[in-house]
């Protein structure tokens, strides 16, 4: 992040690093910043014409955002449609069984701690938020983006599995959807195929993750 002319503003760069598992697995992808500054661009435009409130000013290059300045409201939200990653470690759900339902969970966002799972309890002890509502507005902005997400992949061949979005308020107060949503954010998997297209890739090592988000975004593209 860079602070930009305008106090309100900031930019947002978006790098090649990738990482896992807390940090313990590093590398870096040339061009994988291009790509998610791309991608969350179309989606983040698109999510603003369904009346969801971004920090989304304008691409300013290539890898650089300009975005509003927002105080990070420290909760991992992670929206699940299929059973995958840590909920199929935890529970023992097996990897792709349909949820009957979509699932919400919160992510204390704390490096230190490892992001733990928490409730609406915890988050209010934490102070992570003013107010039990504004766990209810995380929620139903959460639920309105993956009503539509689902939809907006399924036209491109995608299987949106889960997701995980932050959230920030600006300087008014208000809540509006921050940071980014990108296949490092995201499981999408190819319907015909089942072939993962995102970050499980490079935490796996099961493929070239470059190879996956051009195919992705050029999808958007043509979506467009
Ligand atoms: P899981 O809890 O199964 O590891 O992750 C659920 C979803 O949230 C996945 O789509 C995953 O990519 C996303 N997610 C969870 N934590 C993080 C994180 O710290 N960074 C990023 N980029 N995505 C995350």
């Amino acid at each position: 992040m860079y602070k930009a002319q305008n106090p309100d503003e900031v930019i947002c760069e978006f790098k090649d690093s990738l990482t896992a598992f807390n940090g313990v697995k590093a590398a870096s992808e040339s061009g994988k910043g291009e790509l998610n500054c791309a991608i969350t661009t179309l989606i983040f435009e698109a999510l603003q014409k369904e009346g969801i409130p971004t920090h989304l000013i304008k691409q300013i290059d290539n890898t650089k955002l300009l975005v509003k300045k927002v105080d990070i409201i420290p909760i991992e939200v992670v929206l699940r449609n299929i059973a995958a990653g840590s909920l199929s470690k935890r529970l023992g759900l097996k990897e792709g069984k349909k949820l009957p339902f979509t699932i919400i969970e919160f992510y204390y966002k704390n490096d230190e701690l490892n992001d733990p799972l928490i409730n609406d309890d915890h988050a209010m002890i934490l102070n992570l938020v003013d107010n039990r509502k504004e766990l209810d507005i995380l929620r139903e902005y959460g639920r309105k983006i993956n009503e539509f997400l689902t939809g907006f992949f399924d036209k491109i061949g995608l299987i949106l599995v889960d997701f995980k979005v932050e959230f920030g308020k600006d300087k008014n107060g208000n809540i509006i959807l921050a940071d980014e949503i990108t296949p490092d954010s995201c499981r999408l998997w190819d319907k015909k195929t089942g072939k993962k297209m995102d970050k499980d890739l490079f935490r796996f090592d099961l493929g070239d993750i470059k190879e996956a988000y051009s195919e992705i975004l050029e999808r958007l593209k043509e979506a467009k």
